[in-house]
């Protein structure tokens, strides 16, 4: 079983959306002043490449807004298998700013991150404490209000230790965020680990995005892909319908589920952005981006009364 421990494969999923984040950036996707520290150089990716990771980050924005306009940055937000994501440093530029930020990821990967941030004054004058100091301990980085913690989140008891590490409180309003990360996983060890969230977090709302429709034949080539990465099972039980997804999680605690596939958010983003992305460059197969983003969703669930009403068009 590929599952236990650090895989490389796995881990090269992060590289890989990492620079397509890059490639899209560079075009004026969206904006992101810190991603280029963490991918160098990179390759124009296709239109529909570009076009598709600007319908995931977008989707996640718009949640991530309307969870911090119901709570306020007296919150915390969780970011499982966070890879290089530069969210922590993109709300530091903004008013949203939250009280704590935790990211996890196998230690390698945290590692990496932990380097290229201590190269990276940029990076590293966000997240100093007040007397400009961050604390590596154990091979994780603590600063006031940001942790960076290496931990398998197949094992629970690391996930636990760390989270105490990090200071993660129960009784805070937070962000759980899950993008293309679940999907990795052993199916039930990523079904213990929300289930130990859910039971957590009373007040929580949860971020996730990953393959879905994968029964149709482009679906069957998405699966075969993630096959080679050790994945397929996970792909098999919860990404071939998105009722398995939001089953998953009303099953694992979550009081409210919705799912969206990323056709239909891609139609929800306001006229004049989308305008505005297509006419960032050509894109002849509009089916292809339509196909691409048919087989990914976003789905949202939440714990509390206070995120009950999230929605895509809010
Ligand atoms: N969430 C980031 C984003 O969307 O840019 C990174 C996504 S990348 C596709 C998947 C990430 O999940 C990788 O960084 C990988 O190392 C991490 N990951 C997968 N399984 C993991 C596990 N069992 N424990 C910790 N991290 C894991």
């Amino acid at each position: 079983i590929p599952w236990t421990g650090e895989d490389d494969a796995v881990i090269a999923t992060n590289t890989d959306a990492t620079e397509c984040k890059r490639s899209a950036v560079e075009l004026g996707y969206w904006k992101d002043d810190y991603i280029v520290y963490f991918a160098k150089h990179v390759d124009r990716k296709a239109p529909e490449i570009n076009r598709g990771y600007y319908a995931r980050v977008k989707a996640m924005e718009m949640f991530i807004h309307q969870f911090l306009e119901r709570c306020g940055t007296k919150c915390q937000i969780i970011n499982l298998g966070c890879g290089y994501d530069t969210l922590y440093w993109r709300l530091k530029d903004t008013t949203q700013a939250v009280g704590n930020f935790i990211e996890l990821d196998f230690p390698s990967v945290t590692a990496k991150k932990c380097h290229i941030i201590k190269r990276n004054k940029q990076l590293l004058e966000k997240i100093c404490n007040e007397d400009g100091e961050v604390v590596i301990r154990s091979g994780d980085l603590h600063s006031d209000g940001y942790h960076l913690l290496g931990c398998d989140l197949c094992c629970l008891g690391e996930v636990r230790r760390k989270l105490e590490a990090g200071g993660a409180a129960r009784d805070a309003p937070t962000l759980l965020l899950a993008e293309c990360v679940l999907v990795y996983m052993q199916p039930d060890a990523a079904q213990a680990l929300l289930e130990h969230l859910a039971a957590t977090f009373p007040r929580c709302v949860l971020l996730l995005y990953e393959q879905c429709n994968l029964g149709d034949k482009f679906g069957e080539v998405m699966l075969r892909n993630l096959s080679v990465r050790g994945c397929a099972l996970a792909g098999e039980r919860y990404c071939r319908e998105p009722q398995a997804q939001v089953q998953r999680l009303l099953g694992a605690g979550f009081e409210t589920v919705r799912s969206w596939d990323m056709d239909t958010v891609w139609r929800a983003l306001p006229e004049d952005d989308r305008a505005r992305v297509e006419a960032l460059e050509m894109l002849d197969e509009r089916e292809l981006l339509q196909q691409l983003n048919s087989h990914y969703a976003i789905t949202v669930a939440t714990r509390g009364e206070l995120f009950a009403d999230l929605d895509l068009n809010a």
